[in-house]
């Protein structure tokens, strides 16, 4: 605007803004400018917020988080006995044990078979079927949060699977119907 006017005055003409208007104009944009400030500052203020809470979670709450967020993960199979695995890795993920549909008594999920399966969705995808949920063996470390199912569809495939596994102290056992893993 003031620009203009200077335009106008080199040319000998009236100047097409008034000071009036040139003062309104300079209110409005130091008004936008604080209020951009403000949503700067209201944005840097959730951004330590949310670095505060990524923080707090320990290493077993962000692998089950990395796991649940990674489109590698697949959790396609819904136990008829209760429960998903999906659910269980939730509740790892945030701080609490996981549910046991078969003894409804909640337990602690091994950090190695965590980290296993952490390590196993950064090198492809894995059909998780069960970790404490569905209905298994008397006893099953499935019920003790140490022992997964993965489907043998699983795109990552049972030999990189089983690989994996074994870096972390995962062994299969006998059944060939489905890849089951024992942390102990
Ligand atoms: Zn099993």
């Amino acid at each position: 605007m003031k620009a203009q006017n200077k335009l106008a005055d080199q040319a000998g003409e009236p100047r097409p803004f008034t000071p009036d208007d040139v003062a309104a104009q300079t209110r409005l944009v130091k008004t936008l400018s604080q209020r951009a400030e403000a949503v700067d500052a209201e944005l840097e203020r959730a951004e330590r917020k949310l670095e505060r809470f990524r923080a707090s979670l320990t290493p077993k709450q962000r692998l089950a988080k990395k796991i649940l967020e990674s489109p590698n993960s697949r959790f396609v199979f819904s136990s008829p006995t209760g429960g998903t695995a999906r659910a269980g890795f939730e509740a790892i993920a945030a701080g609490r044990k996981a549910p046991v549909a078969a003894t409804g008594r909640p337990t602690d999920v091994q950090i190695s078979l965590v980290r296993a399966v952490a390590a196993m969705v950064d090198h492809g995808a894995v059909l998780i079927n069960c970790l404490t949920n569905g209905k298994h063996s008397d006893n099953s470390n499935h019920y003790k949060g140490k022992a997964v199912d993965l489907d043998l569809n699983s795109p990552l495939g049972s030999t990189a699977i089983e690989a994996i596994a074994r870096q972390h102290g995962g062994r299969r056992n006998f059944r060939l119907d489905h890849i089951h893993l024992d942390f102990l």
